[in-house]
């Protein structure tokens, strides 16, 4: 749970909201996030082989690190979505194609195909469609039509690492359903 929200501490910091990891290391060598000792065998880090610092021969490290969760709103550390954007999914309609391969020129995403009877985009094609209508401007004869679903959309997602972006979807998914419910309880008592 984050910490602001500790039922125990009310947020101050205490067993129940934070994990405790130690590190004790002794130089040659290069200290690695993998040498940091958890107490609770579920809390590791993210990714084992994180330089921390180079020892020289003689230098040791001793310290405590303390770990607990909060929120991508109130700092950057929180946050294991890298990247994320959507757009509507494109919808691109041709009919009565001349075939004068303009619209193709002009597509920045390549995505226009020529046959014979004219103008093609694959169904998966389109998802890689900007909807920037450069294809609609330069036919002359208007044969080429780019639109878009109101109620589907692409959704384009990074993770940091920390999670999958499976599990980044799904507990976002669970946080937005968290504050619906919360909304509905707060208006039931009206
Ligand atoms: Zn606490």
């Amino acid at each position: 749970m984050p910490q602001a929200e500790c039922d125990v501490c009310g947020g101050e910091g205490c067993p129940a909201c934070e994990v405790s990891l130690t590190l004790s290391a002794e130089g040659p060598g290069t200290v690695y996030s993998r040498d940091l000792i958890s107490s609770d065998p579920k809390i590791q880090p993210a990714d084992p082989n994180i330089p921390i610092v180079e020892l020289k021969k003689g230098q040791k490290l001793v310290l405590e690190a303390i770990a607990h969760m909060g929120y991508g709103r109130d700092s950057v550390k929180w946050q294991a979505g890298v990247a994320c954007g959507y757009k509507n999914v494109p919808v691109i309609t041709i009919e009565n194609c001349d075939a004068c391969g303009h619209c193709a020129a002009e597509c920045p995403k390549g995505i226009i195909r020529f046959e014979e009877s004219g103008a093609k985009v694959s169904s998966e094609d389109v998802l890689k469609c900007s909807l920037c209508k450069l294809c609609e401007q330069v036919c002359d004869i208007h044969a080429i039509n780019v639109g878009f679903d109101e109620n589907a959309f692409v959704f384009t997602m990074e993770s940091d690492g920390s999670y999958t972006a499976k599990d980044l979807a799904l507990n976002a998914a669970d946080v937005i359903k968290g504050k619906a419910e919360e909304l509905l309880s707060i208006l039931d008592q009206f």
